[in-house]
């Protein structure tokens, strides 16, 4: 794909993907962060079908940093590697308390200190929450993706996420975020792609050696 293709291939994905957006279920900074946390290797469905509990039960960052870790283990268990992920958003919780005054920080260097936050998390954190677009955060999807297309040819998600920034627009960043996840678990699916009815398959080096 090259420069001049992007307005189209955005357009194409947009059509495809009218309702792209973040999946995940929050209404406030921190229940974003939980969630973030417990989608790790986890889909986005199952976190929504954890989080409404857990919410309920935690109304408050200090109630996340107080609860019970047997309890929180107990709310979580279906999202697996629940031990982990509980210890980290007990600690978490901590952490914004008693680093950021109990607010949700905005900065990538801040975001990513917080316990089971890297990089992709806090992508996803400072999109939602702070409509802040200036990364990818690249999951397996757009991993996936971004290989298979030619829009980087990088094994590491960081190298990924560069080549996207350098790539596309600022303006479209936000767009990115959404529409290469939409389309990696609608369209571009590991191992068996739906080349033949992709929307973007015109742009994509895969396709294209493939003649399709
Ligand atoms: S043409 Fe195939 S490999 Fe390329 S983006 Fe579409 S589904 Fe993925």
């Amino acid at each position: 794909m090259q420069k001049k293709d992007i307005d189209k291939f955005i357009s194409a994905l947009k059509t495809a993907y009218p309702e792209a957006g973040c999946s995940l279920d929050f209404n406030t900074p921190f229940q974003l962060v939980t969630a973030v946390a417990l989608s790790a290797q986890c889909t986005d469905e199952r976190v929504n079908k954890v989080t409404p509990k857990l919410f309920e039960r935690c109304k408050t960052i200090e109630d996340f940093a107080n609860i019970d870790i047997s309890e929180l283990e107990e709310i979580i268990r279906s999202c697996g590697f629940y031990k982990n992920k509980a210890k980290n958003i007990k600690l978490s919780a901590k952490q914004v308390l008693e680093n950021f005054n109990g607010e949700v920080p905005s900065k990538m260097d801040d975001l990513t200190t917080l316990a089971g936050i890297g990089r992709k998390s806090a992508n996803v954190i400072r999109l939602e929450v702070f409509n802040l677009a200036t990364g990818v955060a690249v999951d397996t999807h757009v991993k996936r993706i971004s290989n298979l297309i030619g829009l980087s040819s990088e094994k590491d998600p960081l190298k990924i996420e560069q080549d996207l920034i350098k790539f596309f627009p600022k303006k479209y960043l936000k767009d990115i975020n959404h529409l290469l996840i939409w389309h990696g678990r609608n369209c571009c699916v590991a191992r068996k792609p739906h080349c033949t009815t992709c929307p973007v398959k015109q742009f994509c080096k895969n396709a294209l050696t493939k003649s399709l």
